[in-house]
């Protein structure tokens, strides 16, 4: 069963997913499901309007999580059968759920604000905070090519720009006292500012902030950030946070730079090199990420990262790539299933050799990690 849904999981990956009429119109006043915001990217290849509700997350077979990235082409249709949503391809029919909306979506904080301009609940179980919402290579068109931030941020999302600590903080409480037992962790994620050391000093005051508000819980806090310059920082960190993840995106260093020419320009893939062996050193194997986009570079490059970052003590984190509308690769090809069961595969190996576990389990929609974590690469 985990396999089958591992590989539905990536077959919608890879082509996204459409939706009937019928199930627009029946998830429009299905509000106890949880529905699209967005907080960093626009995540469909189209967006159909930003009032219309659409789901943000699919549940298959009860466990394993999926995006649900909207392509108005993908034969993946999600429709209605006897009012119940099943995913369609060709003859075959499934039977569907979607995370349930969070019972704090339209809560008001204390300073008048609603919970969800702070933070959004990601895959389920992730208290996931985006700040600042704006990244500085955005400013000459050196932005990432994959990354649509900047159209989410512009159109389509009404979170805060900058999140404060105290009322990220608050909200977490409100979060727990709401739905006590479904939130595993707090992800803390942002674009860049060009003072990197200053950046990572304000992620982490605001972690922080939010830990010490909320003693009593047993959340994790995880940290997905540019890394700093000041590498002496990682050891603040470590007081702080479970773990962190440094996005390369591409290995190849060509290609690094052709796709995130801001990252390769102003922090370097030297640099980037140099940090992960800091970090590891500070705070051990197993617990610094590397993430990458798979569908930026041939299969044997990205292997070859995979395999270098493991042997560092440094776990890969693979998302899927999705077409963004509004990114620069709007209409760039998504990898192939193929691709990513061989990616899938070797990720499983070098997870179980070095006993890796996934950055966020059970919740990353358009990652590999946890799939692969579990070995359900048939
Ligand atoms: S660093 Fe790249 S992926 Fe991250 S927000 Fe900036 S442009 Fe987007």
């Amino acid at each position: 069963m985990l396999v089958e849904a591992v590989s539905l999981k990536l077959e919608l990956l890879c082509k996204g997913v459409s939706f009937t009429r019928e199930f627009l119109e029946y998830y429009q006043v299905r509000t106890d499901h949880i529905e699209k915001r967005r907080a960093y990217g626009t995540g469909d290849s189209i967006i159909l309007n930003s009032s219309t509700r659409t789901p943000q997350e699919i549940i298959l077979d009860g466990q394993i999580i999926a995006a649900a990235n909207y392509n108005p082409y993908s034969d993946y249709r999600i429709a209605l059968e006897q009012e119940t949503p099943v995913l369609k391809h060709g003859n075959r029919t499934v039977r569907i759920t979607f995370p349930s909306r969070p019972r704090s979506y339209g809560k008001y904080l204390s300073n008048g604000e609603l919970f969800e301009q702070h933070i959004t609940i990601y895959g389920n179980s992730t208290l996931g905070i985006f700040s600042p919402g704006h990244c500085y290579y955005f400013n000459d068109g050196n932005e990432c090519k994959f990354c649509s931030l900047g159209s989410a941020r512009e159109t389509l999302s009404d979170h805060k720009m900058r999140i404060k600590g105290d009322v990220a903080g608050e909200a977490v409480a409100t979060a727990i006292k709401e739905e006590d037992g479904r939130y595993k962790r707090v992800l803390l994620n942002g674009g860049t500012i060009p003072n990197y050391d200053k950046g990572y000093s304000i992620h982490m005051d605001l972690l922080e902030r939010v830990k010490d508000t909320n003693l009593q819980s047993s959340l994790e806090y995880h940290l997905i950030s540019m890394p700093p310059k000041d590498f002496r920082l990682f050891d603040r960190f470590k007081k702080i946070g479970n773990n962190m993840s440094m996005s390369l995106e591409v290995f190849n260093p060509d290609l690094f730079s052709e796709v995130c020419p801001g990252k390769a320009r102003d922090y370097t893939r030297e640099r980037f090199f140099a940090a992960f062996e800091a970090a590891v050193d500070v705070l051990g194997r197993g617990n610094v990420y590397a993430g990458f986009v798979a569908g930026m570079e041939p299969l044997e490059s990205i292997i070859e990262g995979i395999e270098y970052f493991g042997d560092m003590g440094v776990v890969p984190a693979v998302a899927a790539f999705h077409p963004d509308a509004g990114s620069q690769y709007s209409n760039r090809q998504r990898p192939s299933v193929d691709f990513l069961i061989k990616l899938g595969k070797k990720m499983s190996e070098i997870y179980r050799r070095e006993g890796f576990q996934p950055l966020i389990e059970g919740s990353g929609r358009n990652s590999l990690d946890t799939e692969a974590y579990l070995g359900g690469f048939a």
